[in-house]
C-alpha cells in the first residue's frame, strides 16, 4: 500500500476471481463461462467493427438496447447496458441503496464487496437448512433487496410468483434481481417490470451469451430507474460498452438458433452431470445455472479441488462453514464433463 491510498479504502477486501489460467492446459469448469464460442454471426460482425475503433462507440447502444427490448418485449427506454453487470450491480450499491442493502448470506462474492467499497450497510439474510431463499424473509426489508436469481453458487432458483410477493412486500423499496444465470432453466422476472416500479432486472452477456470476455451487461426497469442508472453512467464513465462488444451484444441477442442450441446442450450435460455425482456419492443441490453445487462427505469442497486440478480439471471451492464442503463445478460441454466425471472417480478411489 502506498502512503497516497484513502484510508477509507485501507481495509478493502477486494472480490477474487476464479483463476483464469494462460495456458489452456486445464479444462476448466470454475468460472461459469460457456465452453462454446460466440455466435459466428458475432465473430463476422466483430471483425468488420474492429477497423472503426478509432471512433467512440454510441454512448446509448441504441442498436442494442433495441434489440434486447424486442427480445424481453419492453420498450428501449426500459433498457441501459454496462460493462460487465458487475458495473450495474455498483451502481445499485453506490446510488440505489440509501437505506442500505440486504442480500442471502451465501450469494454472489461480489456484493459484501460492493457494500464495503461504497460504505453501503448491508444485512446478510442467511439462506435455510436446504440452501432455499425464502420470500417471507425479505418481506418489508427497509431497504434495497438483492436477490441472484438462480443463486449463485446453490444454483437454486424461485419461481416468478415467489419474486412478485418479495416485489409486492416492499413497495417502498428496490428491489433488484440479478439474473446472470436465468437463461437454464429459471423464470424471468422481467414481465414483472411492467407491473411494478420497484423492480430493477439484471441480466449478463457473461454465460449464456458466450461473452465474458466482452464485458456486457443490461438492466430491464420502469423509465425512471434506467434514467436513475443512466444519470450515474453518465456521470462517471459514458462510453462504457465499447463498439466491439456493442456489435458483439446486437448479434448474439438477434441470433436465437444459436442461443437456444447452446443452452440445451449446457441443460442436457448438467442433467447428465448431476446424475453421474449422485450416483458417485456426492449430493447435488438441484440447480438451474450453468453450474452444479456438490459435495461428498468426508472430503473437503478445497481437498476435491486440489486433487482435480493436479488432473487437469478446474473447478471452484469456497471457504464458509456451510460451503467449504461444496465445490462449485461449471457445467461444460459433454466431452468436458465426461471427462470430470472420470478424474472424479479417481479422486475419490484414491482417497477410499
Ligand atoms: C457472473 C455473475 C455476474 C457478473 O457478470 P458480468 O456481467 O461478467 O460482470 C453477476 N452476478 C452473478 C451472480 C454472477 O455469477
Amino acid at each position: 500500500m502506498s502512503r497516497f491510498l484513502n484510508k477509507k479504502y485501507s481495509c478493502l477486501e477486494p472480490y477474487t476471481p476464479g483463476e483464469q489460467p494462460r495456458d489452456m492446459k486445464y479444462i476448466k469448469l470454475n468460472t461459469n463461462e460457456s465452453p462454446f464460442p460466440p455466435s459466428p454471426k458475432v465473430i463476422e460482425a466483430v471483425s468488420r467493427e474492429a477497423s472503426m475503433q478509432n471512433l467512440y462507440p454510441d454512448p446509448t447502444g441504441k442498436a442494442l438496447c433495441e434489440s434486447i427490448a424486442r427480445l424481453h418485449s419492453v420498450n428501449p427506454e426500459n433498457v441501459t447496458l454496462s460493462n460487465g453487470s458487475d458495473e450495474l450491480l455498483a451502481f445499485v450499491f453506490m446510488a440505489l441503496s440509501e437505506n442500505g442493502i440486504a442480500f442471502p448470506d451465501i450469494s454472489y462474492g461480489f456484493y459484501p464487496v460492493y457494500a464495503k467499497v461504497f460504505g453501503t450497510d448491508a444485512v446478510k439474510v442467511p439462506l435455510h437448512e436446504d440452501f432455499s431463499i425464502k420470500a417471507e424473509d425479505y418481506y418489508n426489508a427497509g431497504r434495497t433487496v438483492l436477490i441472484a436469481n438462480p443463486n449463485a453458487p446453490t444454483g437454486m432458483a424461485l419461481s416468478r410468483d415467489e419474486i412478485e410477493k418479495i416485489v409486492k412486500n416492499n413497495a417502498e423499496n428496490l428491489v433488484v434481481i440479478d439474473e446472470a444465470y436465468v437463461d437454464f432453466g429459471a423464470e424471468s422476472a422481467v414481465p414483472l417490470t411492467k407491473k411494478y416500479d420497484n423492480i430493477l432486472v439484471i441480466g449478463t452477456y457473461s454465460k449464456s451469451r458466450s461473452l465474458a470476455g466482452a464485458r456486457l451487461g443490461y438492466a430491464i426497469a420502469s423509465k425512471e430507474i434506467i434514467a436513475d442508472l443512466n444519470r450515474m453512467i453518465f456521470s462517471f464513465n459514458p462510453y462504457n460498452v465499447n463498439r466491439l462488444a456493442l456489435v458483439a451484444g446486437y448479434h448474439a441477442t438477434e441470433d436465437v438458433d444459436y442461443f437456444n442450441a447452446c443452452v440445451k446442450k449446457i441443460i442436457s450435460a448438467r442433467a447428465w452431470t448431476a446424475k453421474e455425482l449422485e450416483n458417485m456419492g456426492f449430493s447435488v443441490l438441484p440447480s438451474s445455472a450453468n453450474f452444479v453445487f456438490a459435495k461428498k462427505e468426508g472430503i473437503s469442497g478445497e481437498k476435491i479441488y486440489t486433487r482435480l486440478k493436479e488432473k487437469g480439471v478446474l473447478v471452484r471451492y469456497f471457504s464458509g462453514k456451510r460451503v467449504s464442503d461444496f465445490v462449485r463445478i461449471t457445467i461444460g460441454t459433454h466431452e468436458q464433463m465426461e471427462i470430470l466425471i472420470e478424474k472424479c472417480k479417481e479422486v475419490l478411489n484414491e482417497e477410499a
